[in-house]
């Protein structure tokens, strides 16, 4: 179950923009127009913990069976790093169950499935917390 989050408050994925002119209509059942604007509306799902979008929006082959969100991670921030083709390279700042901080630095992959941009899978490194 996602919460509900204002839409006039900016958009968890850092954009600047209101939730209600950024992720928002694509957690409502948009299409995303580009991999980054699919990137950053997964990050939001996370980040509300709305576990039901991460799935729909992971491809079929390489989605996990459940996905709980529950688990008591905070997700503090996202910086896109660079953004070309289908690949997506980002920092999330994160606050795990136990308390410290961790910096999660991936390089994702995504494809087009019937005309709709899904996450297919991305490549993780530990960055320094604080890089950013
Ligand atoms: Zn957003």
């Amino acid at each position: 179950m996602a919460l509900a989050y204002p839409p006039f408050k900016s958009c968890p994925c850092g954009s600047g923009r209101s939730y209600a002119h950024c992720c928002g209509p694509l957690h409502a059942g948009g299409r995303a127009a580009t991999p980054e604007a699919l990137m950053r509306s997964r990050y939001s799902a996370y980040a509300l913990g709305n576990a039901r979008y991460v799935l729909d929006t992971w491809h079929p082959d390489t989605r996990p069976a459940t996905l709980d969100l529950r688990d008591g991670t905070r997700y503090l921030g996202l910086r896109v790093r660079r953004s070309a083709g289908n690949h997506v390279e980002f920092t999330a700042q994160l606050r795990l169950p136990g308390g410290e901080r961790y910096a999660l630095r991936e390089n994702s992959e995504f494809v087009q499935l019937e005309g709709r941009w899904v996450y297919l899978d991305g490549v993780t490194a530990d960055a320094d917390p604080d890089a950013g």
